[in-house]
């Protein structure tokens, strides 16, 4: 993504979908039709690339198709997976033999067929989203949780990144044991105020903002290209936490 494109995008709550499809005319119809339905599309041609455009715009969705020049579908579903708890639709030709079983086992979300209706791709991919958005989250406030790197101990208030310990503030601690309890899940922003700050909570909502930039500043490795905690445009925040590699 280029820096002015990027600039063009802050502030906005368009989700921002990655498309990966080697055939021109599926690429030019999608971009036309999903910009219109309400997603910013950025395209991958091969399956390499689509790992390249995913490291530098940690888009809110993919859609894969599986036949890809380079690395096939199925490489780069896993190797998503390796980094990102990203959802994941499969798009295959009727012709393909797919192995669901397998692509699932790699981490896919859902799968749809070409040729495909818009309307249908675009049920799917908000069906994907919803899915992904934990209305209940759950926490178990006793329990050392370990995930992406960070290690959290409740007993002992203490955090740890990467083996070293850092300070973290009562309402930082609570926001993050919450990310990470829920890796994976979309956490509304209403969810996360409600539970860190209490429902009765009539202060800013920018306060929200402002914790998550400090854990970022504390956890991640670049913080200014976050990882671990993403933002869901329009929507809140979720916690990647990647497998360690195999
Ligand atoms: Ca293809």
């Amino acid at each position: 993504m280029t820096p002015s494109k990027k600039a063009q995008r802050s502030g906005q709550v368009r989700p921002l979908v990655l498309v990966v499809e080697d055939e021109e005319s599926f690429v030019d119809a999608l971009r036309v039709g999903l910009d219109r339905e309400g997603f910013d599309v950025e395209v991958a041609i091969d399956g390499v690339q689509a790992l390249e455009v995913f490291d530098a715009t940690r888009p809110d969705l993919i859609l894969l198709d599986l036949m890809l020049p380079k690395l096939s579908g199925i490489d780069v579903c896993r190797r998503l997976r390796e980094r990102s708890e990203v959802p994941i639709i499969v798009v295959s030709a009727k012709s393909e033999e797919i192995d669901t079983v397998l692509l699932l086992e790699m981490g896919a979300d859902d799968f749809v067929t070409k040729p495909y209706r818009l309307r249908e791709l675009v049920a799917r991919m908000r069906a994907v989203q919803r899915r992904r958005v934990s209305a209940e989250p759950r926490v178990d406030v006793g329990a050392t949780i370990e995930a992406g790197g960070v290690r959290l101990e409740p007993e002992t208030r203490r955090c740890y990144v990467r083996g070293e310990e850092v300070k973290l503030r009562r309402k930082e601690f609570e926001l993050l044991q919450l990310l990470l309890a829920n890796a994976g899940l979309v956490l509304t922003r209403e969810v996360l105020i409600d539970r860190v700050w209490g429902t009765d909570y009539v202060g800013d909502t920018k306060t929200l903002d402002v914790h998550v930039k400090r854990l970022r500043a504390l956890i991640e490795q670049d913080p200014k290209s976050p990882t671990l905690i993403t933002t869901v445009r329009g929507v809140g925040y979720r916690l990647d936490a990647p497998k360690p590699p195999s």
